[in-house]
């Protein structure tokens, strides 16, 4: 450990499981010295999540609906109660319809376009709002983006325009928090296979042409993305904010 996240309080939000990318990211800050708090989506899965995070540390895990409001107040104000200040959120939450994933774009019912624009984009937004808050001594906001927000890529749909959003709202948000020493960045992962990403049609053609065509002839794991999340939390990135930083293996500088 070389403690680059000592006395650091970081809030992880999106551990689902052992391949969620958030678990990487939570894996190094854990080594790198930081104290963890975790949140879920739902009561139920509360204990679970502790197990999980168990070998990690001595960790909270908190209940945290990012598509409601009074879930995220509750959530952040016992963080606040129990340890006043926090340095790091971790964003790493998204939802869309599984049908809106599969079809032609022009086929999204409106309820799922504001499903995914909701869960994926403007929970950003409420989650940096109460974060902002408990960041007294400055922070970083890391949000986890993806490659088709800024291009097509077949069958990510609706996800890519919410991903658009969530970019926005990144510069958006670094601008409102800038004056404050708090930085909003954005990762855009390369694909990994993780339960989210089952959801997307065709997932394994979209690994296979990303390793075959990357500059690093590989894809991404959520170690990359652990290393990346950590520059950004420590005080390495200090100088970098409304940044979306492609963590492909190269995959998006290419042409043909
Ligand atoms: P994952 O399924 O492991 O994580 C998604 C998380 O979102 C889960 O923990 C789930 O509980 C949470 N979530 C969904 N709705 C929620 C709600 N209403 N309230 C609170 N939490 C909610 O998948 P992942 O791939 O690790 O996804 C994490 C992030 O990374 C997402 O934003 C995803 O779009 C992004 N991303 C993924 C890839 C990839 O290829 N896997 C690539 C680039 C970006």
């Amino acid at each position: 450990m070389s403690g680059l996240l000592e006395n650091k309080n970081i809030v992880i939000m999106g551990v689902r499981n052992k391949w969620s990318i958030s678990w990487g990211i939570a894996e190094k800050a854990a080594k790198e010295g930081a104290k963890l708090i975790f949140t879920c989506e739902a009561a139920k899965s509360i204990e679970n999540t502790k197990k999980l995070v168990c070998e990690l540390g001595d960790f909270e895990v908190i209940e945290c609906d990012v598509s409601v409001d009074e879930s995220i107040e509750r959530a952040f104000d016992k963080i606040k109660q129990k340890y006043g200040v926090i340095h790091g959120v971790s964003h790493g939450i998204a939802h869309a319809f599984t049908e809106d994933l599969r079809d032609e774009f022009i086929k999204t019912s409106r309820e799922g376009f504001l499903h995914a624009l909701n869960v994926s984009a403007y929970s950003l937004v409420g989650v940096s709002r109460y974060a902002r808050e408990l960041m007294t001594e400055g922070g970083s906001i890391i949000t986890l983006t993806y490659l088709g927000g800024e291009k097509v890529i077949k069958n990510y749909n609706v996800m890519g325009v919410a991903k658009a959003a969530l970019d926005c709202s990144v510069r958006y948000l670094a601008n409102d928090l800038g004056g404050e020493h708090i930085k909003v960045n954005a990762i855009s992962a390369g694909p990994i296979k993780t339960l989210a990403a089952k959801g997307i049609g065709d997932f394994n053609t979209i690994l296979e042409a990303v390793k075959e065509k990357a500059p690093l002839r590989r894809n991404v794991t959520i170690e990359d993305v652990g290393n990346t999340a950590t520059y950004l939390f420590s005080d390495l990135s200090s100088g970098v904010t409304g940044e979306i930083i492609h963590l492909d293996c190269g995959y998006s500088i290419m042409g043909l």
